[in-house]
Parts: C-alpha cells; structure tokens; sequence
C-alpha cells in the first residue's frame, strides 16, 4: 500500500487546487491502487493562469539571456538534486521500469542546460536590400506558450519541453497528461522556488477540459502539442476556430525498421527487440513497431525475436530487473487487446504473448505479454494503425522496391531505421523513405541537438535543436532609414 500523493497545480507563482475544487484519481497501473489526487482544472484556471503568464511574460522578456539561462540552469539543479524522488513517482504513475526511466530525468536536466547555453543563438539577420536602408530583423517571442504534454515520459516532455520557449523570452503554461500528472506536481514546486510567479504556470486535468481551455484561450498565440493524430487534429481545428495560432505538433508513429540481406540475423533482432521500447511497454512514439525482414533472413531473425522476447522479465516497475511493466492506464491496455483481436481476423500469424502474462501478480493491473505477429501485411490494422504498445509487426519482403512500398504504407511519417552495410542501398533508401528521423544501423536515441518530428500524419514543425527554439519567436523585419 503506498501513500496517497495529493499534488497542486502552480499559479501565478503558487501551488493551488483548482478552482472548482475538484480532483481527479492517480493510479498505479501495476496495482489499480489510487496513490494519487490531482488539481481537476478548469477554463476558470485557464484563465487565471494566462493572465499571470501575459504580465510575467512581459518582464521575462525584458531580461538578459545571462539570466535566463542562470534561471533554467537553478531549475535543472533542483530537478538534479530531487531526481530520486521524482522517479520513483514517475515509475509509480506511468508503470514504465525504472532502469531505463533514469535516463528521462537525466534527459530533461541535460535538455535544460542545452537551451540556457543556446540563447545568444535568437539571432535575426541583415539583408543588403537596399543603400538607402539598413535592413534587418529581430527575433521576438510570441508571448504565452501553451504546451500540452503525453504520458508516456511525462516529467521529461515537461523539463525538456519548457527550456525553449522561456529562453526565448515566452511564458508557458504545461499541461501533463491526465494519467501520469504527479511529478509535475513536484516540478511546479521547483518552478515556484526558481522562477518568477506567472512564468511557468502547469495545469492538470482532462484534455477535453483543461487542454481545450488552454488550445481555444485566445492570447495562447503558439501551441505546442506531443500526442496522438486524433487529438492533434482537433487541436488544429480548435485553435482555428479561435484565432490565428502558430501550432507544432508531435504524433505517433508506426516505424519501420528494415533489415538487409547483408546483416547477422543475431544482430538484428537484437536491435528489432530494443528498438521496440519493451521498458515501456512500446509506448514510445519512435518505436520501431513494423519489421521489415528480407526474405533470405526472414525465419531465422523471426525465431531469434522469438526466443529474446520471451525471456523479458516482465514484473514490478520499480525491480531494477524489471525489463517491462504494465501498460499505462486500463484505455492503452483496452486499445492493445483491441489490436490483438484484430491482428487474429485479419490472418497475421501470433508468434508469441497476445495476452496477459500467467500468474497472481498480473491478475491486477495493466498487464500485457509482448506480442509477436508475424506474416503481416500493410493492408491489415496492425500493419498501418499505430498500438502504442508492446506489439511488434514482422514483414516479409523480396526486393528494395517493396521494402519502401511496405515502408512508406501507413499514414505515419516519424522514424525508420534502416539496417545494411550496403552504403549505395542505404543511401537511396534515406531518400526514399517518409521519415522525419532516420537511423543506419541504429535505433530509439535521440542525440542532443538534433531536429526532431514527423513527416505525414506524424506532425508538423520540429522539436529539439536550434530548431525549437527558433520555433518560439516570430520575426520582426525592421528598416531603419539612413540620411
Ligand atoms: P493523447 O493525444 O491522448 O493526449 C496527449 C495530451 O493531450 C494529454 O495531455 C491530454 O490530456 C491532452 N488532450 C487530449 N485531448 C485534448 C484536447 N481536445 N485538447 C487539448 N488537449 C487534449 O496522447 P497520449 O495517449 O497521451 O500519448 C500517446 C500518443 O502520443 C501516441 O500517439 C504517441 O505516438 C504520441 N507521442 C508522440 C511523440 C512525438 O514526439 N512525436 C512523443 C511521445 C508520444
């Protein structure tokens, strides 16, 4: 039995239950215990929150980028100093295993000192467009942010995700996910201590209610989202319905992985098994859930996967052995039954899991086997409809042509991995694929400082990078005459 955390949201520069007074249950997905009650906010926290964030905005963007940057840094130091804490309630709240979910607390602290050492880089530019002018722009920000967040790494979207819009002069308001919102609650006691009241302003509750409040308020001009297609859309469609937004969205994504001729096929199920994120039960929006095998490897990389999926140890999400947990809420394990039911109609061939794993401790909780498929086509649902969980989808293909066909069948665009030492085949291959992230004989990381996001239905604009944070200012051209 573990204590019931009751967390607040953060104000103006004070932690606060929502004003209608409600609250909303925090599970643990390992048991289906309550161990948490967050702030239900409303339009009327909205409110009050942007209106905080308009009048800080104007200071922070008044200061010195020296400042800023010493404020993300205090920020990343407090995170530092109470990281211990922070994962074990995120291990709690998300069931992700706790050896790898390190490193999301680790990569939020990273990120924030990667901007705050970035801000002399908001440069604009001269322009020599005439003799009688000197022509150049400015880079300003846009005001206040609002940045809705999902829950799969829900304390390193929030910590990651702050750094560029406030070193580029913005106010934010975060919204975490409904699910997994409690170690925001210790973040907004961090951002309390650090920054200026009304700076950063975290907002929990439902999507439909706190989400869409913060999506429809009309002084959010840039709206930064990270979730699936289907909110993302009506994100779009809200904020249209309002006023003139700038909205970046991160999707899913229902990633191949292509495997050569050329590669061992121990290697290369090695990789296909990690890149399927079994630490968090393949609810990573860069898994590589599609397996695209050639024929000459098929059986044997497909009995390997076999043989290395079976021997996870599936278990406690705070074991340090513990290589995958249960699935974040009873929706995402509901929607991966679905998809198991499907993957039968449709004729793809189960090679091993499609259930819940045998035992006392599994009959509570969220609990799914990771799952193979084999012989799956692009025409079945699980062969272009994103799970969002611990399924993986194997391929059979001939030639080139037919990997990228396979490839590029869904309406995803977000990563590929491509897995040859043929550099003339994985050249073309760059090329041809519909990706907005590409590994060669890689998979999964993210490396510091380079661009993020998705082509096709898996987003719009880029995170991480210089990128993002040009993404939080608009520009300003200026002609300044000369007598
Ligand atoms: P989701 O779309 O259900 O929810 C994401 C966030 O949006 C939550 O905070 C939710 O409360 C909020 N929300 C829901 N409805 C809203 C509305 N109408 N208006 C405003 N906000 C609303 O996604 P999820 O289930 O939390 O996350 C899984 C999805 O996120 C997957 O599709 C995954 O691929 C995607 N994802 C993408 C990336 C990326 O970088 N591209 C990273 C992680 C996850």
């Amino acid at each position: 039995m573990t204590d019931v955390q009751t967390t607040l949201m953060l104000i103006d520069g004070e932690l606060v239950e929502a004003a209608s007074g409600k609250t909303l249950d925090s599970l643990n997905p390992a048991t289906e215990e309550v161990i948490g009650r967050i702030p239900a906010g409303d339009k009327v926290d909205v409110d009050r929150a942007v209106v905080a964030a308009t009048r800080a905005q104007l200071e922070w963007a008044n200061t010195e980028i020296s400042h800023r940057a010493e404020r993300l840094r205090a920020v990343a130091a407090r995170v530092a100093e109470r990281a211990e804490e922070i994962l074990r309630l995120e291990v709690l709240d998300t069931g992700n295993t706790i050896t790898k979910m390190r490193g999301d607390v680790g990569m939020g602290i990273k990120v924030l000192e990667y901007y705050a050492g970035l801000g002399l880089e908001l440069k604009g530019s001269t322009i020599p467009a005439s003799q009688s002018n000197l022509h150049f722009s400015l880079r300003e920000p846009y005001g206040v942010v609002g940045r809705i967040i999902p829950f799969n790494h829900p304390i390193m979207f929030a910590l990651s995700r702050m750094a560029a819009p406030l070193m580029a002069g913005n106010a934010i308001i975060i919204k975490p996910p409904e699910s997994s919102s409690l170690s925001a609650g210790i973040l907004a006691e961090i951002c309390r201590d650090e920054l200026p009241p009304g700076l950063v302003n975290i907002i929990t509750g439902l999507g439909t209610v706190a989400g869409d409040a913060i999506v429809r308020h009309p002084e959010v001009k840039r709206l930064a989202f990270i979730g699936s297609v289907p909110t993302g859309l009506a994100i779009q469609k809200a904020a249209a319905e309002v006023s003139v937004k700038h909205v970046s969205l991160e999707l899913g994504g229902k990633n191949p992985m292509l495997i050569f001729p050329d590669i061992d096929p121990e290697v290369a199920a090695t990789a296909a098994v990690s890149a399927m994120n079994f630490a968090w039960q393949g609810q990573s929006c860069g898994s590589c859930s599609r397996l695209l095998v050639h024929e000459s490897l098929y059986d044997e990389v497909l009995k390997r996967i076999v043989e290395k999926t079976e021997r996870l140890v599936i278990g406690d999400p705070l074991d340090p052995d513990s290589q995958m947990g249960p699935m974040n809420s009873r929706m995402q394990l509901d929607k991966v039954e679905h998809y198991v039911r499907t993957a039968h109609e449709d004729g793809a061939r189960l090679m091993t899991g499609g259930e819940r794993p045998p035992g006392a401790q599994f009959e509570r909780g969220y609990w799914h086997q990771p799952t193979i498929f084999a012989d799956v086509t692009p025409e079945m649902r699980i062969g272009h409809e994103e799970i969002f969980g611990p399924v993986l989808s194997v391929f059979r293909w001939k030639d080139e042509d037919e990997a990228i066909r396979i490839a590029n069948s869904t309406e995803y665009g977000l990563t590929a991995a491509i897995w040859t030492n043929d550099l003339n085949a994985a050249t073309r291959c760059i090329r041809r694929i519909k990706a907005g992230y590409v590994w060669v004989n890689g998979f999964s990381a993210h490396h510091l400082g380079t661009p993020f996001g998705g082509m096709g239905n898996s987003g719009l604009g880029r995170e991480e990078g210089i990128e993002e944070l040009l993404s939080y200012t608009e520009t300003k051209t200026v002609h300044l005459a000369l007598n």
